[in-house]
């Protein structure tokens, strides 16, 4: 489904991502760990075309959506077009304050319509009910930002990234700016994601959570994937010392 080949970002002179390469299929979830800093929210930057990789290829579906080969310069239109094979759960939630949780679901979709008809709209609005019942959240739709809790905020904004359909769901460790009550109940909604075979990229600090849900693990250190393979392989029987070095971190 998505083959990210030899990405390379810097800011000025320091090199943030050197040579990043890895596959996903469809239905996987993969987990990306590592220290502050070693690049993660960078590299789902770059997969969401919120920063502009300087080396590589990200192809989805057999589509190359960028090639840093060829620098064209592109509409705004076309590089919305390749954001919505992703959609990204933000540590913030970067809910729109001024609307209520539907309306945040709904606003992307309806804003997306070639025709606003009254039947596509009213197909829209049930769509995001319906993703806020997943989310657990059915009695919540009214409310304004303000007015949930930061877990049910994280919520919306998993319902708001799903609303678009994207190919693949990322997010950006989603409960950092959380509690623990909080973080449980938005990992158990992740949980759910993963059961269903939701494609998703997860960025994490939360371990046990990135053993249990994911099918791949993606050890990040310093700009380079360090170490690659299945929960079982990083976990358990991680080769490399620094991913031993890291992970002890955690014990
Ligand atoms: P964390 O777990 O703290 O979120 P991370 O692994 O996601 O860390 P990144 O946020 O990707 O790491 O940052 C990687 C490096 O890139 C850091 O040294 C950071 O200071 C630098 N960096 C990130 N964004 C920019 C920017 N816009 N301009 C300059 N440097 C940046």
């Amino acid at each position: 489904l998505l083959e990210v080949s030899h990405i390379e970002k810097n800011f000025e002179n320091t090199k943030v991502l050197k040579d990043i390469s890895f596959q996903m299929e469809e239905g996987q979830a993969v987990s990306i760990i590592g220290s502050s800093g070693s690049g993660k929210t960078t590299l789902l930057r770059c997969l969401n075309f919120l920063e502009v990789p300087d080396g590589g290829t990200i192809t989805v579906r057999g589509e190359k959506l960028f090639d840093a080969a060829e620098k064209a310069q592109e509409s705004e239109e076309q590089i919305r077009k390749k954001r919505l094979h992703f959609g990204l759960v933000f540590q913030n939630f970067n809910l729109f304050p001024q609307y209520t949780a539907l309306e945040n679901v709904t606003l992307a979709p309806k804003l997306a319509l070639e025709k606003a008809d009254a039947e596509s709209l009213g197909r829209i609005e049930s769509h995001g009910r319906e993703l806020l019942r997943k989310m657990g959240l059915e009695n919540r739709e009214n409310n304004y930002p303000h007015q949930l809790s930061g877990g049910q905020q994280q919520r919306v904004a998993i319902a708001r990234a799903l609303a678009l359909q994207p190919d693949i769901l990322c997010f950006d460790e989603p409960t950092s700016a959380l509690d623990p009550l909080l973080t449980g109940e938005v990992l158990k909604v992740i949980r759910s994601l993963a059961e269903q075979h939701t494609t998703m990229i997860i960025v994490t600090h939360e371990m046990s959570f990135a053993r249990d849900v994911s099918d791949q693990v993606i050890f990040m250190d310093k700009g380079v994937i360090a170490e690659q393979g299945t929960p079982e392989e990083i976990f358990h029987h991680p080769k490399e010392e620094r991913t031993r070095r890291f992970l002890s971190g955690y014990a």
